[in-house]
Parts: C-alpha cells; sequence; structure tokens
C-alpha cells in the first residue's frame, strides 16, 4: 500500500475544516486540522505533515505568523506551506509569500481543483515574490508584527495591574472578617466562658477552627506583603541585629514540623557573624520560610543546615544589576531534598508560581512535597532585596530519587545605622 502523503490543515471555522478535510481524505490524503495558529504550529512539529494548508485570518496568532514559524522550525524549512484567505484584498498573496507561505489560494476554496492543486505543490511548485517588492512587504510585515506586540504586551500589563489590584483588595476586604472571627474564637475559649459547660469536643473543635484561621490570617499576610512589595511600600523596621540569633528563632519555629518528618535541623556556629542593620522580623520570616521550604521539599530522614559567612567588599553577586559593594552576610539554607529543574531556578521566585502540576495543590504546611500559595519565595526576594540584598538558589536539578538538595543563598549588606 502506498503511504498516504499527510496534510495538516489550519483553519478556525469548522465548516471550513470539515469540507475540505472530506474533498482531501476522498483524494487519498490523511488530513490532521488544528483550530488555531498555535496548535498548528505544535501539530506541524509533531506530525511532521508533507503540506500545510493556512487561513491567513485567525483569531490569536494569525496565518502569517505561524507560517513564519513553521518555516523556521527544523527540517520544516521546505514544507510547502499553503495560504489560504477570504475577503482578498490586494497584495494578500504577496503579504503570505513574504511571510514564508509558498503558494496562495483564495477562499472559498474551489474543492474541484484543489486536489491537483495540492499535486502540484508536493510535486515541487513554488510561488515567489519579486525581491523589491518583497523588501516592502518585509516592512510592513514587521511593522505589523511591533504592533500586534505592543498590544499584547500593553494587555498583558493592564491584566497584570488588574491582578494585583485584586490581591491587594482581597486581602484588606479579609482582613477585618478574619479578625471578628478571631475575636469570637478569644471569647468561646477562655476557661469561664460561653463554651464552660459545653461537651468537651467543642474545644476540639474550637482548636480546629482557630487551627484553620491561623492558617487564613497567613494568607492573607502573605497576600499583603506581596501587594506591599509591588507597590514597593514595605516598610523596614531597621535596626541592629545578630543573625545566630535570628537563625536560631526560625530554627525553633519550625523544630516540630521537621521532627515530625524525621528531619535533622542544624545550624552551623554563627556567632562570628557581625552584628548588621535590617528589620528582624522580616528576616526571621525570610529564614522560617525557607526552613519551611526545606521540610517540605525533602523526604523524611533527610538534612537541613542553616550557616552563614561574611563576604568582603570585593564581593560579587550573580547577574549584573545585582547590588555591589559589600560587605554582605551570606546565609545559605541547604537540604537533602528533591532538588530545583536549572529552568524552574529562576521562576520560583514569581508569584504563585509552583513547579508541580496546581491540580496536585495541597496546603499542608509540612507534607513532603506538600505546595503552598506560591508567595512566599516572592515575598522572601522582595524582603532581600528591600534590604539591598539578593537571594537565588543552586541545585543540580530535580530528581525525587537520588535527592541532590538545593541551596538557597540569601546575601544582605551588613548596612550601616539609617541615622548615620
Ligand atoms: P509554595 O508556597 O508553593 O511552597 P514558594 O514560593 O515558597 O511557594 O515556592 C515556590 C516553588 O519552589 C515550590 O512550589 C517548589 O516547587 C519550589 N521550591 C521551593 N523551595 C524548594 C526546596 N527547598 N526544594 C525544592 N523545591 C523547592
Amino acid at each position: 500500500m502506498v503511504e498516504r502523503r499527510r496534510i495538516l490543515y489550519v483553519e478556525d471555522d469548522l465548516p471550513s475544516r470539515m469540507l475540505v478535510s472530506q474533498v482531501l481524505d476522498m483524494a487519498g490524503y490523511e488530513v490532521v486540522e488544528a483550530a488555531d495558529g498555535m496548535g498548528g504550529i505544535r501539530l506541524a512539529e509533531e506530525l511532521r505533515p508533507d503540506l500545510i494548508l493556512m487561513d491567513i485570518n485567525m483569531p490569536g496568532l494569525d496565518g502569517y505568523a505561524a507560517a513564519t514559524k513553521i518555516k523556521s522550525l527544523p527540517g520544516m524549512t521546505n514544507t510547502p506551506i499553503i495560504a489560504v484567505t477570504a475577503n482578498v484584498v490586494e497584495g494578500d498573496r504577496e503579504r503570505a509569500l513574504t511571510a514564508g507561505c509558498d503558494g496562495y489560494l483564495p477562499k472559498p476554496i474551489d474543492v474541484d481543483a484543489l486536489p491537483d492543486q495540492i499535486h502540484e505543490f508536493l510535486g515541487g511548485r513554488r510561488e515567489r515574490v519579486d525581491e523589491a517588492e518583497e523588501r516592502g512587504y518585509l516592512r510592513e510585515y514587521s511593522e505589523r508584527l511591533v504592533d500586534s506586540l505592543k498590544e499584547k504586551v500593553e494587555a498583558l500589563t493592564r491584566s497584570d495591574q488588574m491582578k494585583s489590584r485584586f490581591i491587594s483588595i482581597a486581602a484588606h476586604e479579609l482582613r477585618t472578617p478574619v479578625t471578628v472571627i478571631r475575636g469570637y474564637l478569644d471569647i468561646l475559649a477562655e476557661p469561664n466562658g460561653p463554651l464552660k459547660e459545653a461537651d468537651p469536643s467543642a474545644r476540639v473543635m474550637l482548636e480546629g477552627i482557630a487551627s484553620g484561621l491561623r492558617r487564613m490570617r497567613e494568607i492573607v499576610e502573605d497576600m499583603l506583603d506581596v501587594s506591599r512589595i509591588e507597590a514597593k511600600t514595605l516598610e523596614l523596621k531597621v535596626a541592629p541585629v545578630r543573625l545566630a540569633e535570628l537563625a536560631e528563632k526560625a530554627i525553633a519555629s519550625q523544630r516540630d514540623n521537621a521532627q515530625q518528618r524525621n528531619l535533622t535541623l542544624t545550624r552551623e556556629a554563627m556567632d562570628h557573624l557581625p552584628i548588621m542593620w535590617g528589620d528582624g522580623v522580616r528576616i526571621q520570616q525570610m529564614l522560617s520560610h525557607l526552613i519551611g521550604n526545606a521540610i517540605k521539599y525533602t523526604p523524611d530522614g533527610g538534612r537541613i543546615t542553616v550557616s552563614g559567612r561574611i563576604m568582603g567588599r570585593e564581593a560579587r553577586l550573580p547577574g549584573a544589576d545585582r547590588p555591589q559593594g559589600g560587605p554582605f552576610i551570606e546565609l545559605v539554607v541547604a537540604d537533602t531534598g528533591v532538588g530545583i529543574h536549572p529552568e524552574e531556578q529562576e521562576r520560583i521566585f514569581e508569584q504563585f508560581y509552583e513547579v508541580r502540576d496546581p491540580r496536585l495543590h495541597s496546603s499542608s504546611k509540612t507534607a513532603f512535597m506538600g505546595g503552598g500559595a506560591g508567595l512566599g519565595l516572592s515575598i522572601t526576594r522582595g524582603v532581600a532585596e528591600a534590604h539591598g540584598g539578593w537571594i537565588w538558589v543552586e541545585s543540580e536539578g530535580y530528581d525525587p530519587e537520588r535527592c541532590p538538595g538545593s541551596r538557597f543563598h540569601v546575601v544582605l549588606p551588613v548596612g550601616k545605622s539609617p541615622k548615620s
């Protein structure tokens, strides 16, 4: 049996897609369909068709852009792409050829002639435009691409602003009812309060409500922190701080969680570190979060170590636009956990970024691989930057079997009194 040649038809209009597919199928071709430009690119990459029929006017990525992209895919440069457009205006053919198409058919497609036309293109027919003319169309094409890029960036900026506003409003609105519930819970929990004579199980339930509420407050606080960091209104209460002390407190706050998971949580000596100027509450929050993450992403029985060292004035931080000229103090939270894929190492510091499938989302604070809201590291970076410092992660990669571990580095300037 002769192998059927494969044609990819990219078209957003369902009736056209069905009609043409049927005609080509009857003419002996194998037809695969994509309903938009992005889908077309994906299928071209995956299925390596022998020819592509490309509708030009599609919402989202149009046929010109899809054709340009497909032509740049390895091994696809010589695959014929035939543009198809309705409402023909002058220059459409030239525009299509300039974008990388090899031929042009006006719509409605003449279904009687189509099989022969396809046959010709498969046999090597190529249409070309005159070079001088092509230059003009290329300029027009680039301008159009820049315009559409600009529109997309503007739309993204708008939706990003709306997201930020939403987080800020939601956090402020949630704060009040959370405080109200907290107040009533405190009254209910008093030994001589309204539950004095109640069944003991009521107290257990009350503890359940209180712990749920604590988690809710933490999330609301995280949302507020994210808003403040974005708006650059995070205020630091700067005072002389001793990092050994802050690290100890951070470790103490996570000790029970580590024990539950049979993890060894230790601190190397830090007493040699100079006193630095910073916001102690925020630095401790940062360390607690890093230790909390290390607990979550390290299998039972693993090790978590917190250490610190002084970096001289010659210190160079990774990245060109990082603050330079120390002295700095570097804190490291290292674990023997699952590690982080190199491609994810920068993205995990973005808001709401979770490496794993969100469908597996769990809000447990300690369970192995139990994710959170994905805000913690973005806040941690915000706090480090507000101090004039930086945070990054080092890891060989993600491997839950071998567990190469991760090392989170926080570098903070020793700083000086804001008054001096
Ligand atoms: P989350 O609330 O989801 O933990 P974070 O901002 O703290 O949010 O972390 C973002 C992502 O970074 C996590 O979902 C996780 O995939 C990854 N991550 C953070 N810390 C570690 C770590 N110590 N080891 C492995 N992966 C980590």
